[in-house]
């Protein structure tokens, strides 16, 4: 047993703790959970727990369902929601196969392979999301209309607002499981919250955003709300996204930042951003996987007046400009160590393992064969005409599910990123969602076409 197992067991025998929930996460990013009883963790460090892997999304052909679940003893956490006693302790797990060897279907697996090409080429790879949610008065029903739970916009402070005390109480706890987090704020829609979590390697960002989706969640309900990350619930309002700010390190330099270059963007930088750009429609899929991700991205397209926030639909980059996939932010001097890009597609209802694979990939792919990165956007992308858009060489994502996945099919660094078994689970998922969503006739064609027709 190595010194982190030990901590881990001593630990829970001086808490007295319960009960440990072994966590993990599914192909399409829901979070799974099998609690232990403290007895068994000893057994668990060695061999693992064994469950049915064939009722997991995406986890295993049902002829090979027997998986393992190995808790890494790295993660170990309170769980501050669940009172002190009897207390609960969480960890994320690695999953494996009988014969040991890590399952291609883990997604914390496809983002340590990723992470692993990309150090042996001497980077590390950093995130900092900024992560968008919504709080609704209740609880949805089928059929029941979303009700934010104020009608704040954009860094308002509203008095005796539903969403101080829910942020105070949820950074909290956040902050309580070794969860940082960088700024809060109320967000331009009325009940969306932002909150951003501090740099960190990109493995421990994704264990992250899968621990605090589940305590807003959680605090939402205890507070008598509901929290959501659907990218769009409302027509009238901007989506939630998930913008990523994203750094490359070779030791402990920040490999994107280069004294006196333009910008003061290294050519690896350069490189990384031509990557994301060039790979841009492909990992959209990945990084936007609902077909109401695409209502988020396009809703502000024609600039249907407040409908569409900042939400990127065009491969461009650009400075101060919020209308690009691709932002070097420049609102602190970019100095050194800070030197960051921020990809804005990404939603927060995305896999954040999965997602994180496919950036990285891609920018990757440009340090790699060394991509030119194209000149910046200063203008407004969505003022332009779509002839303007098409003379500059800016592109447009995919204008739906159905169009990123053929974009994905095609995809060689996808497939290599997720791996074989993944990428087909996830296109053969998503076409059954669109297909299904697309027999559906909606409130719109009925409210427009009825009276019409
Ligand atoms: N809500 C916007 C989006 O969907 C972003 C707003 C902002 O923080 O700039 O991406
Ligand atoms: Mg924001
Ligand atoms: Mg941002």
């Amino acid at each position: 047993m190595d010194r982190q197992e030990e901590f881990v067991l001593r630990t829970l025998e001086e808490r007295d703790i319960r009960f440990v929930r072994l966590w993990f996460t599914d192909v399409l990013g829901s979070l799974k959970s099998v609690a232990v009883a403290p007895a068994e963790l000893e057994g668990a460090f060695a061999d693992g727990i064994g469950f049915d892997g064939s009722a997991i999304e995406g986890f295993a052909r049902v002829h090979e369902s027997d998986m393992i679940a190995r808790p890494d003893p790295s993660t170990f956490q309170l769980l501050p929601w669940r009172g002190e006693y009897p207390g609960v302790a969480r960890m994320f797990c690695d999953i494996l196969l009988p014969d040991g060897s890590p399952s291609y279907a883990d997604p914390r697996w496809v983002l340590k392979r990723n992470l692993s090409k990309a150090s042996e080429m001497g980077f590390t790879f950093y995130t900092h999301p900024e992560i968008e949610f919504f709080l609704l008065r209740e609880r949805p029903e089928v059929g029941s209309t979303p009700v934010p739970v104020d009608s704040g916009g954009y860094y308002d402070h509203i008095p005796h607002s539903v969403a101080h005390d829910f942020r105070r109480t949820s950074i909290t706890m956040l902050e309580a499981m070794g969860i940082s987090v960088e700024y809060s704020h109320h967000e331009s829609a009325p009940g969306q919250q932002e909150i951003d979590l501090r740099y960190a390697d990109a493995l421990t960002t994704a264990d992250n955003i899968m621990s605090f989706r589940l305590v807003m969640k959680e605090v939402a309900m205890e507070q008598g709300v509901w929290a959501t990350f659907m990218p769009k619930p409302f027509t009238e309002y901007p989506g939630s996204g998930m913008h990523t700010h994203i750094s490359l390190f070779e030791g402990d330099q920040n490999a994107f930042y280069e004294a006196g270059a333009e910008w003061q963007l290294s050519k690896t930088a350069r490189a990384f951003i031509a990557g994301l750009l060039k790979h841009a429609p492909e990992i959209t899929a990945v990084c936007n996987q609902w077909v109401n991700s695409y209502k988020r991205l396009w809703g502000g397209a024609e600039r249907t007046a407040g409908a569409g926030g900042e939400a990127p639909a065009y491969v461009c980059w650009g400075h101060n400009n919020r209308s690009a996939l691709v932002r070097v932010p420049m609102y602190k001097p970019q100095k050194g160590n800070s030197t960051r890009l921020e990809f804005r597609s990404l939603d927060a209802a995305c896999n954040p393992y999965l997602a994180f694979s496919v950036m990285l990939a891609a920018g990757m792919k440009g340090v790699e064969k060394g991509y030119e990165l194209p000149p910046g956007a200063e203008d407004d992308v969505w003022a332009l005409t779509s002839a303007e858009r098409r003379a500059l060489g800016i592109k447009p994502l995919p204008a739906d599910l159905n169009e990123a996945i053929r974009v994905m099919e095609q995809s060689e660094l996808v497939a290599e990123a997720l791996g074989e078994h993944v990428f087909d689970f996830f296109l053969r998922n998503k076409r059954e969602e669109w297909a299904d969503y697309r027999r559906q006739v909606t409130r719109y064609e009925l409210d427009r076409y009825l009276p019409m027709l």
